[in-house]
This record gives C-alpha cells, sequence and structure tokens, in this order.
C-alpha cells in the first residue's frame, strides 16, 4: 500500500513527480485504469420504464375491461380500451422518460470535482478522471477523491467515519510507516476516497482510483443526488390514491344504479370501468414530477443547482434569505486601494488583478521599513498566487481573491513573488480557517538565517496578538491598539475589507510552531485596505426580495464598519445607523437575547460559522422558512440546520456542497433570489394542474350521477368517456407544468409551509366548474333528446359539449385569481397548440365516416354548434364572475385594514 516507502518512492513506482503527471500520461492512465468511480449504481433502463407503464392497477382495471370485451366479441371497445392503454404507456412512458432525463442531468451538475497537480499547473478536474499517478491536493472541506499516499500534510485532518466508522478526525502525516499494510484505521499516511478533509492541508500520489480503492471493495455506496420524493409529491400521491379509491366507490355505485333503473350489466360494467378511467387523476404523480423537474432545470439555466427535489418546494416560500457577504454581494475582485503602515497613509493605483499600478503615498514621504514588511507580510503569510496567461498576458487569481489582492499590492511595492520565496524559505504554516480568521506561514531568512512568522488576518484579531508595532526606520514601539482600531474602523466605514500585518521572529532552527507560539508578543506592520465592488445585480435582487415579503440578511465574518458600509449601498438597512450584531455580542447573548433580536437585526459581522447556526435556528423559532448560506466544513451544522442550505458552487468546500440543497453555480446572490422566484412558480403551476385535472374528473362523475339518479339515458358511452379524457387531458396536463410565471407572483407574500396544496378557493372552485361542466352537458344532451334527436347524436353534442368545456376551463385554471382574458393565450405556445390540436381531433371525430363508426358519433350541424359553443364558453364566464367577487372582497378587506391602520 506504499505506506512503508519514502514518497521520492512512492512518486518513481507510479511514474509520477511533484509536477505531477503529464495531459498525454493521465490520458494514457485514464484509458488503462477505466474512470475513478465505484461500481455504477443500478443502472437506469429503458425496458424497466416500459414495463413500468403496465403496472398501474388502473391498466389491470382496463386489461380486465379488453379481455371481458374480447369475450363478448365487442371488438370496437376491445380496440378502443387496447388502444388507450397503449397510448395511456406511450405518454407515460415518455412523461417518466423526461422527468428521469432531468433528475440525472441534474446528477452530473453536482458531480464532484478534484484539484490535481498536472504538468506543474493546479487544475480542477471531476473526479471520475483522477488516474493512478496525479498528484491531488487537499484543503479542509474536501472530499478525497481516490486513495492517495500523502507526500506532503500541513496539519491534516481527516473524518474517515465514512469508512471506518470513528468519528474522531484522525492526524495525517507524509512519513514513512514500517507497516506495509497498515489497517484504514492505521494507515496515517495514507487518505481514502471518500473521507473528508476537515482541516489543514495536504497533497497525495493516488495510489488506486475506483474499484480498486479501499471504498470501492468494501462497499458500492456512494454520496449521489438524493432522488427522494418531496413531501407535496407525496401528499399528492396519497390524494390521487384516496380519489381512486372514492371513484372505484362511486363507479360501483353508478354500475348498481345503473343495473337498476334498467340498464344491461355488461353496458353498465363498461361505463363504470370508463368512468374510473376518467375521473381518476392517473396522471397527477407524473405531471408534479415533470412541473418539479421543469422547476430544475429553469433553475439551473439561473445557476442554481437543485441538490434534492424537496428543496424546489420550500424555496417558494422562503421567508428569510441569509447571505454571505464576500463574493456573494460583492464581486470578490478585491483590490488593495489603502494602506496603513509605519503611521503612515498610502494610496495605490491601477485596479483589477493587474500588478501595474503605483503605492502613493499620502504624506510625499516614501522610505518606510514598515511598508515593506507589511507588504512581505501579505505575499509569504499567503495560500494563493497570480498567474500571467502566456498568450494574452493577463493575469488571473488562483486562490482567494483576498490572498491575490496581497500579492498585487506587494508586486506594486516592488516585490517579486519568485525573488521573496527564494530570500525566505517555508517551513511550516497555520491554514486559514473562518473561526480562527488569520492564517500564518514560519519562514527562513536568507538574511541571518532566523525563523520568521508572518501573520495575516482581521484586525481584531492580530492586533490582540502584537506588543509592539514598526516604524518607517525599523525599529519598534509600543502598540497603541485603540489607534489600530480607530484606522481600520475608518478604512471599514469607506466598505472596505481590512486585513493586518504581523510577524514574529523565532530562534534559527525553528522550524515548526503552532497557534499559541504566536498568540502573542509579535509586531504589527501594517493594515491594508481592499475595496470589493458589491455586484449590480444584487441590488436589483435585494429590492425585489423586499416587495416579496422576503427578509435579506448579511452574515458576514467581515468587520463592522465594512459590514455596515456594503449593506448600506445594497439597500440592505437603509441607514449607516442600522443595528448590528458582532460575533462578540452573540457571545455574550443568551439565545432568549438572540431570539428577540433576529427579526430586528438584518448585519452579523465577526461570525463564525458557529454564530450562523444559533442565528439560523432562532430564525427558524421564530417561524421563518430560512434559506442559508455557507462555503466551508463548519457552515454545515448552518446548512443542515436551515430548510435550504445554500452552497457556493465556487467557492464552496465538497463538505458544504453535500449538505447544501441547492448548489450556487456563480456564487451570485441573485441567483438565490431567482431560485426562490422559480420556486414560487413551480407551486403555483403544480396548483392550477391539480385544479384542471380534478374539476374534469369532479365534472365527469357528477353528470354520469345525475342522470341516472334522473333515471336518464347515459350521456356518454364507455368509449366516449376514455375519448374525452385522452384529448382533453392526455397533453394539456403536462402544457400546464410550462405555464410561465404568472405577472406579479413575486410581489405576494410567501406561502406558508402549512398551507395545503388544495386551498379552499380550490376547493369552491372546484366545485362550481364540476356542476357547470355537469349542468352544460345535461342540458344540452337533455335538449337534443327533446328535439326528437336520435340517442347516438344526442351523445355526440353532450360529448362535444364537454369536450369544449374542458378545453375552456384550461384557461381557467392558468390563473386562481386573475382573469382568463388578462392572459396571453400564446404565453404558453405548448399549451396552446395542445387546445388546437385537440379540437381538431374533436371535429374529425364529429366528420369523419371512420372515426364516427367506431365511437357512434354523428355529424353537427352549424346550429347545433351555435349552442354548444356558447354553452362550453359560460364555464369561463361563471369563473370569471367567481373571481371578479373574490378580487372585490379582497380589495374591500385591504381598504378596510388599510383606514383601520389610518
Ligand atoms: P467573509 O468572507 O464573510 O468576510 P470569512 O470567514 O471568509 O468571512 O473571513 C473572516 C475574516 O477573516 C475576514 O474579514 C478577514 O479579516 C479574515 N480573512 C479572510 N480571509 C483571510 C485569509 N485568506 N487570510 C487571513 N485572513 C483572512
Ligand atoms: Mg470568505
Amino acid at each position: 500500500m506504499y505506506s512503508d516507502k519514502l514518497p521520492e518512492e512512492v512518486f518513481q513506482e507510479l511514474g509520477s513527480s511533484h509536477s505531477g503527471l503529464t495531459a498525454a500520461e493521465a490520458a494514457a492512465r485514464l484509458e488503462k485504469y477505466g474512470r475513478n468511480a465505484l461500481a455504477q449504481e443500478q443502472h437506469f433502463s429503458l425496458v424497466k420504464l416500459a414495463v413500468h407503464q403496465f403496472t398501474d392497477p388502473l391498466i389491470y382495471i382496463l386489461v380486465i375491461a379488453a379481455m371481458v370485451t374480447a369475450f363478448l366479441q365487442d371488438w370496437v371497445d376491445t380496440g378502443v380500451i387496447l388502444l388507450v392503454i397503449i397510448i395511456n404507456a406511450i405518454v407515460g412512458f415518455f412523461q417518466e422518460l423526461k422527468a428521469e432525463k432531468a433528475v440525472s442531468a441534474l446528477k452530473s451538475l453536482a458531480a464532484p470535482k478534484a484539484m490535481v497537480v498536472r504538468e506543474g499547473h493546479v487544475r480542477e478536474i471531476d473526479s471520475e478522471l483522477v488516474v493512478p499517478g496525479d498528484l491531488v491536493m487537499l484543503t479542509s472541506g474536501t472530499r478525497v477523491p481516490a486513495d492517495l499516499r500523502l507526500v506532503e500534510t500541513i496539519r491534516l485532518e481527516i473524518d474517515e467515519s465514512a469508512l471506518t466508522g470513528e468519528s474522531l478526525p484522525s492526524r495525517k502525516t507524509a512519513d514513512k510507516l514500517d507497516n506495509p499494510r497498515p489497517s484504514p484505521g492505521e494507515a496515517d499516511n495514507i487518505a481514502f476516497m471518500g473521507t473528508l478533509t476537515v482541516s489543514g492541508r495536504g497533497t497525495g500520489v493516488t495510489i488506486a482510483t475506483g474499484q480498486n480503492t479501499q471504498l470501492g471493495q468494501i462497499s458500492r455506496e456512494v454520496a449521489t443526488v438524493a432522488r427522494s420524493k418531496t413531501p407535496l409529491q407525496e401528499k399528492l400521491e396519497t390524494l390521487s390514491r384516496q380519489i381512486g379509491i372514492a371513484v372505484l366507490g362511486i363507479s360501483a355505485v353508478v354500475v348498481v344504479l345503473g343495473v337498476l333503473v334498467g340498464e344491461s350489466l355488461y353496458q353498465m360494467m363498461l361505463t363504470g370501468i370508463a368512468l374510473a378511467v376518467g375521473a381518476i387523476p392517473e396522471g397527477l404523480p407524473i405531471v408534479i414530477t415533470i412541473t418539479l423537474a421543469i422547476g430544475v432545470s429553469r433553475m439551473a439555466e439561473r445557476h442554481a443547482i437543485v441538490r434534492r427535489l424537496p428543496a424546489v418546494e420550500t424555496l417558494g416560500s422562503t421567508t428569510v434569505i441569509a447571505s454571505d457577504k464576500t463574493g456573494t454581494m460583492t464581486r470578490n475582485e478585491m483590490t488593495v486601494v489603502r494602506i496603513y503602515a509605519g503611521g503612515r497613509y498610502y494610496r495605490l493605483t491601477g485596479g483589477g488583478f493587474s500588478p501595474a499600478g503605483e503605492i502613493v503615498p499620502e504624506d510625499g514621504d516614501t522610505s518606510n521599513v514598515a511598508l515593506t514588511s507589511c507588504l512581505r507580510a501579505g505575499l509569504l503569510a499567503n495560500e494563493s498566487s497570480l498567474e500571467q496567461d502566456e498568450t494574452t498576458k493577463e493575469y488571473k487569481p488562483l486562490g482567494d481573491p483576498t490572498e491575490v489582492s496581497l500579492i498585487v499590492s506587494a508586486m506594486k511595492g516592488g516585490m517579486e513573488e519568485g525573488k521573496e520565496l527564494v530570500d525566505y524559505a517555508w517551513l511550516d504554516e497555520i491554514p486559514f480557517e473562518s473561526d480562527r480568521m488569520y492564517m500564518a506561514g514560519l519562514y527562513r531568512s536568507a538574511e541571518n538565517g532566523e525563523s520568521i512568522a508572518y501573520i495575516k488576518g482581521a484586525p481584531d484579531k492580530v492586533a490582540a496578538m502584537c506588543d509592539t508595532m514598526q516604524l518607517p526606520d525599523g525599529s519598534e514601539a509600543r502598540l497603541d491598539r485603540g489607534e489600530i482600531t480607530g484606522v481600520a474602523e475608518s478604512f471599514g466605514r469607506d466598505g472596505l475589507r481590512v486585513l493586518a500585518m504581523a510577524s514574529k521572529r523565532f530562534p534559527a532552527g525553528t522550524n515548526h510552531f503552532d497557534v499559541g507560539m504566536i498568540s502573542s508578543g509579535c509586531t504589527f506592520l501594517g493594515l491594508q485596505g481592499m475595496y470589493d465592488p458589491p455586484r449590480e445585480e444584487v441590488h436589483e435582487a435585494i429590492k425585489q426580495a423586499k416587495r416579496s415579503g422576503i427578509r435579506v440578511i448579511m452574515v458576514t465574518g467581515d468587520h463592522k464598519a465594512t459590514a455596515l458600509s456594503i449593506a448600506n449601498q445594497l439597500e440592505i438597512v437603509s441607514d449607516l445607523n442600522a443595528p448590528v450584531i458582532t460575533g462578540d455580542d452573540m457571545e455574550r447573548m443568551s439565545d432568549e437575547e438572540l431570539f428577540e433580536k433576529v427579526n430586528s437585526v438584518s448585519i452579523y459581522s465577526r461570525v463564525s460559522p458557529i454564530h450562523k447556526l444559533r442565528i439560523v435556528r432562532q430564525l427558524i423559532r421564530r417561524g421563518e422558512v430560512v434559506a442559508v448560506t455557507g462555503d466551508g466544513v463548519n457552515d454545515t451544522p448552518a446548512l443542515k440546520a436551515a430548510h435550504i442550505g445554500v452552497a457556493m458552487g465556487k467557492s464552496g468546500t465538497d463538505a458544504a456542497k453535500e449538505t447544501a440543497e441547492i448548489i450556487i453555480a456563480d456564487d451570485n446572490f441573485a441567483s438565490i433570489f431567482a431560485a426562490v422566484k422559480e420556486g414560487r412558480v413551480v407551486f403555483a403551476n403544480i396548483r392550477k394542474v391539480v385544479l384542471f385535472l380534478l374539476s374534469s374528473g369532479l365534472g365527469q362523475v357528477i353528470l354520469i350521477l345525475i342522470t341516472i339518479i334522473l333515471m336518464l339515458p347515459l350521456p356518454l358511452l364507455p368509449a366516449q368517456i376514455i375519448w374525452l379524457n385522452l384529448v382533453t387531458n392526455g397533453l394539456q396536463d403536462v402544457a400546464m407544468a410550462f405555464e410561465p410565471p404568472e405577472k406579479g407572483i413575486e410581489y405576494t407574500r410567501p406561502r406558508s409551509l402549512k398551507e395545503p396544496v388544495i386551498s379552499r378557493l380550490m376547493m369552491e372552485r372546484l366545485v362550481v366548474i364540476g356542476f357547470v361542466l355537469a349542468l352544460g352537458t345535461l342540458g344540452v344532451f337533455w335538449w337534443q333528446l327533446q328535439q326528437g334527436a336520435s340517442l347516438d347524436h344526442a351523445r355526440t353534442a353532450a360529448l362535444t359539449t364537454l369536450v369544449l368545456f374542458q378545453l375552456f376551463n384550461v384557461f381557467n385554471a392558468r390563473s386562481e385569481t386573475k382573469s382568463a382574458f388578462r392572459m396571453n393565450p400564446l404565453a404558453n405556445p405548448f399549451l396552446f397548440s395542445s387546445i388546437i390540436a385537440s379540437i381538431i381531433a374533436q371535429f374529425a371525430l364529429i366528420y369523419w365516416a371512420p372515426l364516427q363508426g367506431i365511437f357512434r358519433t354523428t355529424s353537427l350541424s352549424i346550429e347545433e354548434l351555435m349552442v354548444i359553443i356558447p354553452v362550453a364558453l359560460s364555464v369561463i364566464f361563471v369563473v370569471e364572475i367567481d373571481k371578479a367577487i373574490r378580487w372585490a372582497i379582497a380589495r374591500r378587506s385591504d381598504l378596510e385594514k388599510a383606514t383601520e391602520g389610518a
């Protein structure tokens, strides 16, 4: 297992080196060893999907019906029923295929990545492409992509519970062990695939990939996109099952009643079956899945990748978005613009990451040792780098923009990264962690061989570690912490992010250090203030969020003054005196006190991930539906606690991404808000489909029941009922999933999570529509019989009425509140063309002889159509009246509330 070999030997045996593999070698190895993936979990199969279409109880009923009709040699009915079974299966197949495709597209979006070194450059690649010999880099929060023999570690700790069950993270080293085959629990210099880096950094050579890893040998499980059902889906599936049972009951009653009034048992059995087929909303669950899937893909277009489907419906109910500042609300394009060192102030010219620019003293004096030290500290206490593209000559930040900006400022001061690293040899490092708010590097100075620690971090933290400060002539004086705090504040008020630099000397030969060794006695070197412009689109998104009844909260590790300034620019708060809670405040606050404040305070500064968790918990206790952003390992508790955990796609760690419900690919606040908006659209569309499907089913049931009670002949033949459902539901329900957002959907209040899918309004409207459909159809049927029309002719008229009724009803269902006349019928072309297609099909049924033969229809005259069409249109007018009345009532109560308030 390479445990008992030296790193150099491992490199040699695996044909790799410190600069990694070449692209060609990596490609060849990929060919040879295959992808770095565990055995595919159950492959999705088309055959299975096809078979699945015939495993529905409803289909069994139809098959029995087909057999009965065939036995009685009623070939027309047999043919119709078989046709229905086939069409049903085909429609179901494609619907499910679409849903399946959407889900697997999601999976590939969320595919894990790995940082590897190839040809001397750090690259991010799909974890599946890692090959033996690849040099892989681990930082805190990284999921280990393959089995690695570690060749370099800095305080690397790995949580191996996924493999060993051991919950405490284990400390890793790059040293050689005596044991050639240690057990996973003892293999201190091996990082295993699937385990999680919780702190520190490391580099390792890949020794096994895919099935050959420890994980691959012991298990076939992988963390994948959860394909769970949403609570809403479950609720609706239960609902449609209940409706199904109710409809079967009603059908049985219909059969018995029909036989009692003298219809033949056989005829009534077929009617009962047809009714069940028509009224059971069997398409509902799958249409819901499609609606969700469409929502998911619309969100993906707007850079929000959904990892768990239930998030889609919860998103729409979000009432609070608690977001990071740096990189999410701002562009994360840091440029150092001011420096304070040795008591003097400087301004920097030039923008972006290009090192073209100068450091201009504000008081005219340039020679300043403290300035040089301050710049050097920024350059050396640094894990990132600045790369220049060989062809375009453009500068690219590699790593954390905060750190890269410090490299740029040092270059503006005349330093070179390469030269500094020759003069100062790297010895050890304390990596940056959000809870610590600083980082430090230990170097050996070429000048005198002394070891020197360079520290950079939040001014308050760094100042607390220092006793002295460096002066322009290089000497040291007592540090006035109050002054440093004052300067940092004044930078912060201009919206600058401020980092402090410090150093501490150690005797030559000190090759390692730890947090305790630099906690006091350091020398303060200066402050660098960097500007990070707010993202323009965020301003607009925050404005819209407010109008949508969503509160935006800024939760940042940055300083209070900086947070306030940016929050004010983005109008999260309306003035610079808005209340702010800092991490220190929170330390002194009980949860009860925090509970009292979370409702009114929108800025939280200098907070660490643990504070974030507390904020989320109290917001939830207040009944808010909370979306929270996070990127580090330590953010995972808060992400878990929130209703919607939002991980950052670019800056987020694997740990954060794996816990989050959604991943924001561009780290942009505006994308989070866009996802919330889409969530609302999804829910609204689901309701529309439900209303549409249930009201047409209900109409049929009422119709058949009334005719039987009135002892009239049946207004529809079994085959006709089946036809009816085919032309009016088959396409329209799916088409409704594509409904564009209703105007103003973003200006309504968030829906309560407790609100049932079928609201009171929907119930009432369902009943109204059900009766209009039944009575209108019955009226036409009755009128035809009165006119002395043949039964076949009266049925044709009734069927046509009901078909048109349902097609017009689509327009009602497009909005619960808005008039159908105020919606553009062409806004959803799919829906519009499905209706046209259905109308054409219905006319073919009436006038085309072959279909007339099968369905026993006759041609309707123009005069008859002139009666039928207005009757069918009445469903729109009745619902319009309902909408108008409700609107008037709502307005009156709004007015009353307004006058009460005045
Ligand atoms: P945020 O990104 O919201 O500002 P972080 O937790 O990333 O919050 O940072 C908190 C504070 O830690 C920053 O305000 C800064 O003072 C300091 N800091 C951030 N990044 C680094 C870094 N790479 N090295 C040292 N200090 C840092
Ligand atoms: Mg940060």
